[in-house]
């Protein structure tokens, strides 16, 4: 038995199943059970759910081809701020139990659960299983779960109990993973490495771990020869924590044609590019505290502004009452406009009964009425009810809608009108 049977080491792989798809399930839960699939703006399948999958949709799928073997499939366009966001969530949710977490990919990630066995009074895996049913309630969605003595061998066994399976690999457990295991699915074998070892007559991981060390040196470079050592269950990578936390921001922003010299209107386009971040991230119960925008002209040349906001908020009149000030500063009236922008960031995440008890900085805007919009436009779509200041871009874009091209948006019968509440009824 070449393989330790104790290790004190224990490293966890998480990898979520069908990732952007079950991110869309997740927000939209009439989704599921349905074949979804994400990739409509390349017009090509990124991602699709399971039940996609087994109608024989797979990435990389021309559209009209899945649209030919799954007709009924609902198929999105990839939400990558969505998928960040989930994925922020899945690496906070496994910080709880170790602060040791590396950042693989947008939906792995790699925990060493060395030591901690004592400060959670658990076995490994009873932590392993912790980490999964928390990542599994709190995102909607399914992960599949790994656990070994090495990063390697803890990729291993998430691979094998895809889907939302869980796989502990011991000491004692080695041989007979590394046996069925085709040595050109050994995580960090590429088809090169493959095709050499293949050369020598290694067809499985275990053959390759079975190897003596003379010649891994002699033959092979130091990656590989780590690989070795981890598939022996010997744990050589460490678990690499990110240096610094990369930004998460939520960004809208609109070009329209004709450009508009008229200041409601270009504040109207903010105001409204406002208002959809802010829904987005009321979806997913975050609170920001940074605001930037900018504008851009015809010419193409961009203003914009960054500010940090009193309180996080996720409310578009607390933004709004902000950037307003900004705004006047950097218009500049007889400027044609062509684009508006907005990107909130620094991002706290504000559960929903928390979201009830914010303070709003403009207090007679609650944010129980938020809920309410929030529940007015799942129903009937994210326009239902929108803020005054927003209005003109409302009106013009229900025009575009119907191939009527405004060229002036007559008067400017909004400036210093903006009453602060939301403007509930219809325009058009
Ligand atoms: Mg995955």
């Amino acid at each position: 038995m070449p393989f330790p049977l104790r290790s004190s080491k224990a490293i966890l792989h998480v990898d979520g199943d069908a990732f952007f798809a079950a991110c869309e399930v997740s927000l939209d839960p009439s989704l599921r059970g349905k074949p979804v699939v994400t990739g409509l703006e390349r017009n090509i399948a990124a991602a699709m759910t399971y039940e996609a999958k087994r109608r024989g949709v797979t990435r990389g799928m021309i559209l009209s081809e899945v649209r030919k073997i799954c007709p009924d499939a609902v198929i999105l366009a990839s939400d990558y701020e969505t998928y960040a966001i989930f994925s922020r969530r899945m690496y906070s949710i496994v910080r709880r139990y170790t602060p040791v977490v590396e950042e693989y990919s947008i939906d792995e990630c790699f925990a060493d659960l060395s030591g901690l066995r004592r400060m959670h009074r658990m076995p490994f895996r009873s932590i392993a299983l912790a980490v999964k049913a928390d990542l599994e309630k709190e995102l909607g969605m399914t992960f599949s779960v790994g656990l070994g003595p090495s990063k390697v061998l803890a990729k291993a066994g998430s691979r094998l109990g895809k889907p939302a399976g869980f796989t502990a690999i011991a000491g004692r457990d080695i041989e007979a993973v590394l046996g069925s295991l085709d040595i050109g699915k050994v995580w960090g074998i590429g088809p090169n490495t493959a095709a050499y070892l293949r050369a020598f007559g290694m067809k499985t991981a275990l053959e390759f771990a079975m190897k003596d060390e003379a010649w891994i040196k002699e033959n092979l470079a130091k990656p590989q020869h780590e690989l070795w050592h981890e598939l022996r269950g010997t744990s050589v990578l460490p678990v690499a924590i990110p240096t610094s936390e990369p930004q998460q921001s939520i960004g809208k922003t609109r070009t329209f044609t004709p450009p508009s010299a008229n200041r409601t209107f270009v504040f109207s386009e903010l105001s409204r590019n406002v208002e959809n971040a802010c829904f987005k991230a009321r979806r997913h119960g975050l609170a920001a505290r940074y605001v930037s925008f900018f504008l851009k002209r015809q010419d193409f040349r961009r203003s914009g502004s960054e500010q940090r906001l009193r309180e996080a908020t996720s409310i578009p009149s607390d933004i709004i009452a902000a950037i307003e000030p900004e705004f006047a500063r950097l218009f500049s009236s007889g400027t044609p406009y062509r684009a508006t922008g907005v990107t909130l960031s620094g991002f706290e995440y504000a559960s929903r009964q928390q979201l009830g008890l914010f303070e709003s900085a403009a207090p007679d805007i609650p944010a129980e009425v938020y809920e309410r919009i929030d529940i007015l436009s799942r129903k009937h779509g994210r326009h239902a009810v929108f803020l005054g200041s927003s209005l003109a871009a409302r009106i013009y874009r229900g025009k575009q809608t119907r191939n009527i091209a405004v060229k002036n948006i007559p008067g400017d019968p909004y400036t210093g009108r903006r009453i602060g509440i939301p403007f509930m009824g219809e325009v058009f």
